[in-house]
């Protein structure tokens, strides 16, 4: 059973585990606290195998804190486009452009998080993994792992457990070996010590002789669930609306999901007549709709909502109202291979993907 006394064994045993098992990955060739930097931003919310092919590309084209400073928003968010959480992007580049104005090649050991999306994870992770510091980083993989060893009856992302996580890896963390012993217990959490619905594989664990929660039978009751969102199922259309050969773009708002970007509008569906709705859609944002296309479904999930839409592609003629919302900037018209090149949001990419399937 895991106690004060069997904290010296935990660390030996997950650090051998660890410089046998640990994956190949590319910011782990040299620790290059750039790499850390980028890779720990892609990271967020994301899976290592997603992020490997966009590592690539980013390092290819921005090499170093000063290549990527010196880039302009559009291009770092086309690279980006499919990783989602583009908030993350945008704070990279944020950040990379504040270190460099501030002097830095590299971002700064001290004080990481005064820079934009640079969290206490983040930080604690750039921090021990790049500079070898002895910071806790617990993202969802250490924490889940530090509530089954010490069988810790806290709510999975509860500021309460992540707290007694951090405490916890901190008095375990050999001092000389931070940026291993960190990177051991993420490791352990994304290849052995599995979230559900998938069970821990305690067969396989370094730890299992000094796993609190596997000695008592609960390793899949901890931590404890978080309480489940309630989604809300909305139906929509979603509608590509050509105006001269021109499509009809939506700027999303300057803040939340998708800030700024363009989109194809979509909004609730009243009915199944996809003419009818389009039509009475097309008055209040400022069009006529002279014919209408129904090109199939697609779903998407945003924070609690569960969306089914029916895109259909319409022509349609410009009435005054909409040529001022234009001229605003809050909706615009683009050609074809214009839009192909925009940074568009997921739905809007699922509803191109739907209308080239059929030409
Ligand atoms: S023994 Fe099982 S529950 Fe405990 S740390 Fe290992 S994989 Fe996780």
């Amino acid at each position: 059973m895991c106690t004060e006394n069997s904290r010296p064994s935990i660390a030996a045993l997950l650090l051998q585990w660890f410089s046998r098992s640990a994956r190949a990955l590319p910011w782990r060739q040299d620790y290059d606290p750039y790499k850390v930097l980028v890779s720990e931003f892609m990271l967020q919310q994301t899976q290592v195998e997603t992020v490997l092919p966009y590592f690539e590309k980013w390092m290819a084209l921005y090499p170093d804190l000063t290549s990527l400073a010196k880039a302009d928003e559009g291009s770092v968010l086309k690279l980006w486009e499919g990783l989602g959480y583009y908030s993350r992007c945008r704070n990279l580049l944020s950040a990379a452009r504040a270190m460099v104005r501030e002097g830095f090649s590299v971002p700064p050991a001290d004080a990481l998080s005064r820079y934009p999306g640079i969290g206490p994870y983040t930080a604690g992770a750039i921090a021990s993994i790049a500079y070898n510091l002895p910071v806790p980083a617990v993202d969802g993989n250490t924490e889940r792992v530090m509530a089954r060893l010490f069988d810790l009856e806290e709510t999975a992302g509860s500021s309460a457990l992540k707290r007694l996580a951090a405490e916890k890896v901190l008095r375990t963390m050999p001092q000389e070996t931070p940026r291993a012993f960190n990177q051991a217990l993420m490791e352990l959490g994304a290849l052995v010590c599995l979230p559900p619905p998938k069970n821990p594989s305690c067969g396989d664990c370094p730890l299992a002789e000094v796993c609190a929660a596997r000695m008592r039978g609960v390793q899949s009751l901890r931590p404890l669930p978080k309480p489940r969102p309630l989604l809300e199922k909305i139906q929509a259309w979603g509608v590509l609306c050509f105006i001269d050969g021109l499509c009809l773009l939506r700027r999303r708002p300057s803040k939340g999901l998708w800030a700024g970007f363009w989109e194809i509008p979509w909004f609730p569906r009243q009915t199944e007549n996809s003419r009818a709705d389009v039509t009475a859609w097309g008055k209040e944002t400022g069009f006529q709709c002279l014919s209408c296309r129904e090109v199939g479904t697609a779903r998407f999930s945003f924070t609690n909502h569960q969306v089914t839409a029916w895109f259909v592609t319409c022509e349609a003629t410009p009435l005054p109202p909409l040529t001022e919302k234009i001229r605003a900037g809050e909706w615009g018209l683009h050609s074809i291979p214009t839009l192909h090149s925009l940074t568009l949001p997921a739905p809007s990419r699922k509803f191109l993907k739907l209308m080239t399937s059929i030409e």
